[in-house]
């Protein structure tokens, strides 16, 4: 481990400049050593082997919160039945959400309608390289609209999710606020590799410094602070840039009553009286719902 002041690793390497966290750990052994561990050990997901942006962004809202086993066959179907923008867009919301259904979440998919009739009407059908206007598009945050640029237009962005957090943290070994960590990546993202840096780093972190870290197979485990340390308690990677929050219990759950509504509407439209009141409200409002004079609610 090499100590080095705050701001000399840009001044020396043309990463980012001027950047707000102090570490001690050597910033360009890092990033040699991951682009030379993930070279040849990607996950061979298909959504890598595209670089249309619309593909691309289908699967960053899939990954959103469901796990990678589960979006891939779901992934390949929506992009051969909607492969551009203007077909998702032609199609009824219902019919999306019967994509959809399995995957959970399905704000994502009325937030993914509604941002191809967005790029339709404001973007000729195409997903723009533009990070302002991609962050403009519902449902799209941070993570998802820099994960589009470095993995569909290979732009040397850094993305910061909840595996990559980890792996910074504990890197550094301390706790980072997201800001301290978007920081940090910024800085080490390798002018011109950015693509496999962000996929090697979130390989990294989903194969090797998982919760339960397998250091001895990780190619950080000499330079990352809280491997050298012995692991002291606390985890520096708990509480880190969103790592560590679990999500509530699904069984009882108002997801899984609004997933139960939703699965019924898929066959035929329902008198509402047949559900909680309050889980019909809430899909309506989210506009995943309709409903007719009759109380008889429905698919849009
Ligand atoms: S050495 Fe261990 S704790 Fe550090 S990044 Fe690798 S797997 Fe994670």
């Amino acid at each position: 481990m090499t100590p080095r002041p705050p701001g000399t690793e840009s001044a020396s390497s043309g990463r980012a400049d001027a950047a707000e966290y102090e570490v001690d750990v050597d910033l360009d052994a890092v990033v040699a050593e991951v682009l030379a561990w993930g070279g040849p050990r990607l996950r061979d997901l298909p959504w890598r082997h595209t670089r249309d942006p619309w593909r691309v962004l289908v699967a960053e809202i899939m990954l959103q919160q469901t796990q990678v086993s589960r979006v891939i066959d779901r992934w390949e179907r929506f992009c051969e039945i909607y492969p551009t923008p203007a077909d998702c867009a032609a199609a009824p919301l219902g019919d999306v959400l019967r994509l959809w259904q399995g995957l959970g979440y399905p704000r994502r998919a009325r937030n993914l309608h509604l941002s191809a009739t967005r790029l339709v009407d404001d973007h000729g059908g195409e997903v723009p390289g533009d990070l302002d206007a991609l962050l403009a598009l519902p449902g799209i945050g941070p993570y998802t609209a820099r994960a589009v640029l470095v993995f569909a237009f290979e732009r040397d962005e850094a993305v910061v999710d909840t595996n990559i957090a980890r792996v910074l943290a504990r890197l550094v070994g301390r706790r980072l606020s997201p800001k301290a960590a978007q920081q940090l990546a910024d800085a080490l993202v390798p002018a011109g590799d950015g693509w496999l840096w962000n996929q090697s780093l979130m390989d990294l972190g989903a194969t090797r410094c998982r919760p339960r870290p397998a250091c001895e197979a990780c190619p950080l485990a000499v330079v990352c602070a809280w491997c050298v340390a012995g692991h002291p308690d606390p985890d520096p990677a708990i509480g880190s840039a969103g790592v560590g929050g679990r999500q509530a219990p699904f069984v009882g759950s108002d997801r899984q009553a609004r997933g139960e509504v939703l699965r019924d509407l898929m066959v035929s439209a329902r008198p509402s009286e047949r559900y909680r009141p309050e889980i019909v409200a809430s899909l309506i409002t989210d506009g995943l719902v309709v409903a007719d004079d009759a109380g008889v609610i429905s698919l849009p």
